[in-house]
């Protein structure tokens, strides 16, 4: 027993003396998290609010319907799922109510930046789908090629959005041709979705895309879970929900929707400030690695427009050696596949960084300077990985309270 709390205690006070670089992580504010733990964490609903299968629940039935009520008018869907408990279950709600066995789909591929839930090790596969992959030409989509595959595959559905996801994507141009071939256009906004949420990168159900999946814990900071968002027909809707419950989940984690209510009222009064620093912050410690010597993807388009930072780190030895030296130093962040890699997911060219958790904790322009130059040290300079550490400590101590939130 005195194990496992001496291993929490020691991992709780680790990472708030990390440079947490993870992309796909975030924090709630103090407030959500306050309200995250409920007896609503005990508690069973199955169904849809007021169409239940349990009796106990005539509170949480309005705050689940008040709270898709805030995401409908938000992002002007008439469509809320807000049930999956994970971005991948709502991946799998979406496409099996879109087809069936066999069925063929168009997806950007792992080194084109999707997730392994859209292709045939994860949720595509399990599904029986057969999986082709969109056409890149410098790393953008090539327009003129995926036209040409769209019309020929004539896929069920093309997934854009993605896990390695830097700048927006041609939504409207691939709209015209989907509408040629009926083929329904998923926006796979995981990673992305707190920029959307605040109005930057992009804006995909107002570009046409026919249905957005995501989860709710990345550049939005709300508790992990997943969420589907639509301008759909009643029948797809029908469909949709079916595929949730009693499709892939049964109960659906009620002590989140009281938390996920408060992180869209938080980004709806501190959003626009919040990722236009994260913009800003990822742009900055790529011209600052840039200038160290490291491979920054996409120099000539500026880097990147999201809260996503891409090296390759091939010279220094891979993915893997560098992301376990810097978690020597309390540097955390992932190998990833990066463009053009060759497929061994064991130890990839490339790291991805994210910087939208170290801006919620206030860090401007100045302080990605200064991690860049950490990691300078560790990476190129060679220094001793104990002494960077104790840097990284001393710095990080300064960035402890969480800005943007109630
Ligand atoms: C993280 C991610 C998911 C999976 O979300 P989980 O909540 O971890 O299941 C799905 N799609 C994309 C693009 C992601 O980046």
């Amino acid at each position: 027993m005195q194990k496992i709390l001496s291993l929490l205690k020691k991992h709780n006070d680790w990472r708030k003396n990390c440079i947490n670089l993870i992309a796909s992580e975030n924090v709630m504010s103090d407030f959500c998290e306050k309200l995250y733990v409920s007896d609503l964490m005990h508690r069973y609903a199955e169904g849809l609010p007021f169409k239940r299968y349990y009796q106990g629940l005539k509170y949480i039935d309005q705050i689940e319907s008040l709270t898709e009520d805030v995401f409908k008018k938000h992002f002007k869907a008439n469509f809320v799922d807000l049930r999956p408990i994970s971005g991948t279950l709502a991946n799998m709600a979406v496409f099996s109510a879109l087809t069936k066995k066999g069925d063929k789909i168009l997806t950007l591929g792992i080194d084109g930046g999707s997730h392994v839930s859209h292709e045939e090790p994860g949720a595509a596969g399990i599904l029986g789908l057969k999986v082709f992959h969109i056409e890149f030409k410098n790393s953008s989509i090539d327009l003129e090629k995926s036209k040409k595959q769209i019309l020929k595959i004539k896929p069920k559905f093309i997934v854009l959005g993605g896990s390695v996801i830097l700048f927006p994507q041609p939504i409207k141009e691939l709209k015209k041709i989907c509408q040629k071939t009926n083929t329904k256009i998923i926006y796979d906004a995981a990673h992305v979705f707190g920029l959307i949420t605040a109005g930057f990168f992009q804006n995909p159900l107002k570009e046409g895309v026919d249905i957005i999946t995501s989860s709710t814990h990345k550049t939005f900071p709300g508790p992990q879970g997943g969420i589907i968002l639509g301008n759909i027909e009643k029948d797809l809707q029908k469909k949709i929900q079916a595929k949730v419950f009693p499709g892939v989940l049964s109960n659906h984690h009620l002590h989140r929707l009281p938390a996920l209510y408060f992180a869209l009222m938080e980004m709806k009064k501190f959003g626009k400030q919040y990722v236009s620093q994260i913009i800003k912050n990822a742009q900055a410690l790529a011209k600052q690695l840039d200038k160290f010597g490291f491979d920054v993807l996409e120099k000539e388009k500026g880097f990147t427009k999201s809260h996503q930072v891409l090296l390759n780190v091939e010279k220094f030895g891979g993915g893997n050696l560098i992301a376990t030296k810097l978690e020597n130093a309390n540097i955390i962040l992932n190998k990833n596949i990066i463009p053009e890699d060759k497929i061994d997911p064991q130890n990839p060219k490339g790291l991805r960084i994210g910087v939208q958790e170290m801006t919620r904790f206030g860090m401007k322009e100045k302080e990605m300077k200064i991690i860049a130059g950490f990691m300078k040290e560790i990476v190129i300079d060679g220094k001793d990985v104990k002494e960077v550490e104790k840097k990284v400590i001393r710095f990080r101590r300064k960035f402890q309270k969480m800005k943007y939130c109630f």
